[in-house]
């Protein structure tokens, strides 16, 4: 890849090969040095007497990129005259060298302000500032050019260094005309102000940028330059991107601590449901140790101990449920089957409760289809619609349980004639924790049942349940429908 050195006046620049043979020179290196020819080693130029040095310093250069140490030498001319020198080599991803030269002599005589201004330290911050940043002589000549500019552009240093402003920022005459003038507003007014423009990269690229910046005043407060930042506004795209990205993680955030609310609620549901039957359980079974007791009363008391080990047990596994299929760990194994006769064995397992507070269960099945699903879960499910219809009823009423075949698929019903659900507890209820405040002092349960109900339809089933209810004390009514191919 061959490369052009800038028509640079101002700062002299070799380029070397690997071997320290010259490949090219500019402008600025003619003039401030002398003509040298391409294919001579640059040692043959360097004072004898620092030739060996300068060769041991050229041989330690890295070869993998970025900048060397500063080297001060002596170069000598075609007369045989010896010129004081500083070069500052740029190891160049190809592997040759860019030598960036400052001719002492020129420099001690005030003969280019630039070839001595830039301190190490300046020098450390310009590079360091990662918005694209340049340094213009009082002619409008690019003196110096950072890292970050040269990568917005496309350009190397050492093609920038040297160039008119106008060409820095642009490719077309009337774009280098309006740099210029540009630039010849800025010295005249003696500030940089504010300016948006696009520019144009080595690939033509446009580029939307903002110009800032300051003007340089060396001894005596005369304009010796011009400093300015151009900002990549493409970049102020990146932090509105960003600022959406804050948005979207704010409402993560939100959703965060709403979970946090959910486990809020976990601990207080779950809490008063383990605490009380495990009060129970202890309370009871320390009377049964005492030993004082009838045998009527020892059987009393052995079927509370019972009771409540059972409704532990329900809320140990609702628990263990819903976090099985918030995890997608359930398993389901779904076997086509008829529905209605897991029904009728729900019906009856419940009957024995109903008929504790008078409750009639009838059954009304007719669904013949069969469906693929997993019965243990669907059976769960029933058994949670049937439970809920007689604990959420008053005694004397009736609980229907009826089935059809719907859309290819089994519509499976579950009314009440109980306290009803109203509003926005119509579809709280399948809600995590969530009860209806009304229930929630004398019933007991930990609002799990639904929204077990819901997943297993829905995810485990590709079906639906939802609910009906005509309002308060009107009694309730739970659908649920199964699609006969299931989810298989
Ligand atoms: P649990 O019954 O254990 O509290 P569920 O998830 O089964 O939990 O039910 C959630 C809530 O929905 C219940 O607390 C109750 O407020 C309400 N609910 C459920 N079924 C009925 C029903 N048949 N009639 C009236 N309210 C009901």
């Amino acid at each position: 890849m061959s490369m052009t050195l800038p028509d640079s006046k101002v700062q002299p620049v070799l380029l070397l090969d690997s071997k320290g043979q010259i490949k090219q020179f500019n402008e600025g290196f003619e003039k401030i040095f002398f003509p040298v020819q391409p294919g001579s080693p640059l040692s043959a130029h360097v004072h004898p007497e620092d030739r060996e040095d300068f060769l041991a310093w050229f041989k330690s250069l890295p070869d993998n990129g970025g900048e060397g140490p500063v080297k001060t030498l002596r170069m000598i001319n075609p007369s045989g005259n010896s010129l004081p020198a500083m070069v500052r080599p740029e190891i160049l991803p190809n592997g040759d060298y860019a030598l960036w030269f400052w001719e002492g002599r020129a420099a001690r005589e005030g003969g280019g302000y630039w070839q001595t201004a830039l301190t190490p330290a300046m020098e450390a911050v310009f590079s360091g500032i990662l918005d694209g940043a340049f340094i213009l002589d009082v002619e409008g000549k690019v003196v110096e050019v950072n890292q970050a500019l040269c990568s917005m552009l496309g350009f190397h240093k050492y093609e920038l260094i040297g160039l008119p402003v106008g060409k820095l920022f642009a490719q077309d005459p009337q774009e280098m005309n309006k740099a210029t003038a540009r630039f010849a507003r800025i010295m005249k007014a003696g500030r940089v102000q504010e300016v948006n423009f696009t520019l144009r990269d080595r690939a033509g690229g446009e580029i939307e940028v903002s110009l800032n910046g300051a003007v340089i005043r060396g001894e005596g407060s005369h304009l010796v330059g011009i400093l300015g930042i151009v900002r990549d506004l493409r970049e102020s795209k990146i932090m509105s991107a960003m600022k959406e990205k804050a948005v979207e993680l704010e409402a993560a955030m939100r959703q965060l601590s709403e979970r946090d609310k959910v486990k809020d609620d976990f601990l207080s549901v779950v809490g008063h449901e383990l605490r009380t039957p495990l009060a129970n359980i202890m309370g009871y079974a320390e009377f049964l140790l005492e030993g004082e007791l009838n045998p009527a009363e020892k059987k009393e008391f052995i079927q509370v101990v019972y009771q409540e080990s059972r409704r532990l047990a329900r809320l140990v596994n609702e628990i263990l449920d819903m976090s099985r299929l918030e995890a997608g760990r359930l398993i389901y194994h779904y076997v086509p089957q008829p529905i209605d006769p897991v029904l009728n064995e729900v019906a009856d397992s419940i009957r024995a409760e109903a008929e504790q507070k008078s409750i009639l269960i009838t059954r009304r099945l007719n669904c013949e289809l069969e469906i693929w699903m997993d019965r243990d879960r669907i059976k769960q499910v029933v058994i949670n619609l049937l439970n809920n219809a007689v604990k959420y009823s008053p005694s004397n009423t009736e609980v229907r349980i009826e089935s059809e075949s719907v859309d290819d698929g089994a519509l499976v019903k579950v009314s009440d004639q109980g306290i009803g659900i109203e509003g926005e507890n119509l579809t709280k209820v399948f809600e995590k924790f969530h009860r209806v405040t009304e229930v929630e002092h004398h019933t007991q349960g930990a609002g799990l049942g639904l929204p077990i109900a819901k997943r297993i339809i829905e995810e485990g089933h590709a079906g639906r349940i939802w609910l009906e209810s005509p309002g308060k004390n009107k009694g309730s009514t739970f659908r649920f429908w199964l699609p006969r191919s299931g989810r298989k």
